[in-house]
């Protein structure tokens, strides 16, 4: 199955600085922020060309995205990828594998099911799988 970058997601302390800071970087406007509640996550989307940034914030203190800055700081959080077919490509890798850290498509962000690919079988990077609702 092809793999396409689709966007990259970094982990951010607050919105309130992040949003002005990206929009000056690439001279555009973070065209939706979107929360993600079963996640406790908040998000913003970048466009510039093809290249698609989402950031990502905490709801609240303590979540993922928190704990995942007190480890590692802020910075880059995940690259996903967009398929085809989901499913198809969760089984594939599976066999071939790879821990899923779901093990059914979940609702992310931006009209998407998502999967997450563990990062300590992917040299300690992310890996969202990701695939438009239809
Ligand atoms: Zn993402």
């Amino acid at each position: 199955m092809e793999y396409k970058v689709e966007h990259i997601g970094i982990a951010v302390k607050s919105f309130e600085k992040s949003i002005p800071l990206f929009e000056k970087l690439f001279n555009t406007t973070c065209y939706k922020t979107e929360s993600v509640d079963a996640e406790g996550v908040n998000t913003a989307f970048f466009l510039n060309n093809q290249s698609k940034i989402e950031l990502l914030e905490s709801q609240s203190p303590g979540g993922v995205i928190d704990k995942f800055i007190e480890k590692r700081g802020e910075g880059m959080h995940h690259i996903a990828f967009e398929v085809a077919d989901i499913y198809a490509e969760m089984q594939r890798i599976k066999n071939e594998g790879f821990t899923l850290l779901n093990e059914h498509p979940k609702e992310g962000a931006d009209n998407k099911l998502v999967c997450f690919v563990h990062p300590k079988d992917t040299n300690g990077v992310l890996i969202e799988l990701c695939q438009a609702k239809k």
